[in-house]
């Protein structure tokens, strides 16, 4: 309760207190009257190969564009959205978005390319994603593309008899998991022993500390090397100089995302920015 009211004070200063009822159930009304208007939309962010001289695939990113509010960032509503269970279709209505707009276009999109995906701790326990996560794929099917599920860990996913099905039936469908912001929380590891994992993320504080801590290069060398012995495929995020995305390189990392390669950006946008064919 005083976590909830907490949330819901931060929120009402933050959007004005005329917008909202300082009730949770003002604030989860509003964000089921922003998903009926329309107003999650996806952002892409390019992922690219290990040498940052190809787009590789994306990450999408859910923007909020509210009418008298403008762009507010995923942060600032994504763990009421979780708390709500409104996640399950906001992200249904983000991989709807993604592909209308890529798959009538997925000719022209390089081979295995990578859609990813964040998806919510509690969303790990809800059977839909899969019909969810088909309906992704046979957008693509004249054109299959990898899709990715990131695990992010706001909250620890304990992993009850649907999620261990729901992993299950991913795995045979050829669903990927990362697991995102590799090395912060407490959780990642544990993740390992119970999901079969396909990507590390490796956090982006590390990767922003590259050229000035030692500590900071030692620790994104122990996950090179803890991703090469289990043979996992590693992304560096947050690569913003190119003195950090030499230094990925040199090590061997498999992806890399970042503003230095590009910043979200809606989707018609993607193509542009992206320079695909
Ligand atoms: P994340 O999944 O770790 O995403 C990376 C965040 O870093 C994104 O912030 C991205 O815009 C930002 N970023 C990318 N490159 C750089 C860089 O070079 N430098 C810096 N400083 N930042 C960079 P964003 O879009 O604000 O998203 C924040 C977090 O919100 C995400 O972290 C993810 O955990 C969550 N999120 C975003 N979209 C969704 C979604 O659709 N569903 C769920 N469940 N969570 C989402
Ligand atoms: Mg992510
Ligand atoms: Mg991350
Ligand atoms: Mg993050």
């Amino acid at each position: 309760a005083l976590l909830e009211g907490t949330l819901a004070l931060v929120l009402s200063v933050f959007f004005g207190v005329a917008c909202f009822r300082r009730t949770k159930s003002g604030l989860h009304h509003e964000l089921n009257r922003a998903l009926d208007a329309g107003e999650f939309v996806a952002y892409l962010q390019p992922m690219m190969n290990r040498e940052g001289t190809q787009v590789t695939g994306c990450e999408v990113l859910v923007r909020w564009m509210h009418p008298e509010l403008g762009l507010i960032r995923p942060d600032r509503f994504i763990p009421l959205a979780e708390d709500s269970g409104l996640i399950v279709p906001m992200t249904r209505e983000l991989m709807r978005q993604v592909r209308e707009a890529m798959g009538p276009r997925a000719a022209a999109l390089p081979p295995h390319f990578h859609f990813s995906f964040n998806i919510a701790a509690s969303h790990c326990h809800d059977l839909s994603l899969i019909e969810d996560c088909r309906s992704f794929l046979a957008a693509f099917s004249a054109n299959p593309v990898n899709l990715v599920l990131e695990l992010t860990e706001r909250e620890l996913i304990v992993p009850d008899e649907t999620t261990i099905q729901l992993f299950d039936e991913l795995d045979r469908m050829g669903v990927s998991v990362a697991i995102d912001d590799f090395g912060t929380g407490h959780s990642s590891l544990v993740y390992l022993q119970q999901f079969k994992v396909d990507f590390l993320k490796i956090d982006q504080s590390f990767v922003a500390r590259i050229g000035s801590d030692a500590l900071s290069r030692h620790i994104v060398d122990n996950v090179v090397d803890l991703a090469s012995r289990l043979d996992l495929s590693l992304v560096a995020e947050g690569v913003e100089t190119p003195e950090q995305a030499e230094y990925l390189m040199a090590r061997g990392v498999d992806f890399q995302q970042g503003y230095l390669y590009g910043c979200p950006v809606p989707l018609a946008d993607f193509w542009l920015e992206a320079k695909l064919p």
